[in-house]
């Protein structure tokens, strides 16, 4: 059923407590945790803890918990200290945009030069 965990997902996992993550914030909705291999000085993904398969999806589903994570994203921005120079908000969705978990998170990415367009 949408929103339930799935045993199979990393991203469940970490919601549970079942695989370690370095967690910067959470809510009652969501968590955001650094991601394990980040590709600029602030990366941290912030996920909704019910699953759902990619952004679209939970924005179907639950649009108040899509904004949720949006809001997180902003929240983390600020405590990673990149708000005032910029940052991006990235949910990649399906496999062609380099989706490879499929539990929707928004990377958030700053510190760094971002380039335009992204690869
Ligand atoms: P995607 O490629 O947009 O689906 O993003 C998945 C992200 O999850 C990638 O940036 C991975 O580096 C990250 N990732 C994968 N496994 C873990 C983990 O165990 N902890 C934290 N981040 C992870």
């Amino acid at each position: 059923m949408a929103g339930e965990a799935q045993a199979d997902c990393l991203f469940c996992k970490i919601v549970a407590g079942d695989v370690p993550a370095t967690i910067v914030r959470e809510t009652e909705t969501t968590v955001a945790f650094q991601d394990i291999n980040p590709q600029a000085p602030c990366h941290v993904l912030v996920i909704p803890r019910a699953h759902y398969h990619d952004a679209a999806a939970l924005a179907t589903a639950e649009p108040a918990l899509a904004a949720d994570v949006l809001r997180e994203a902003g929240e983390v921005a600020a405590q990673c200290k990149v708000a005032d120079t910029g940052y991006r908000v990235v949910f990649n969705t399906g496999t062609g945009a380099g989706q490879t978990v499929f539990h929707a998170h928004a990377h958030v990415l700053g510190g760094r030069g971002l380039q335009w367009p992204p690869g």
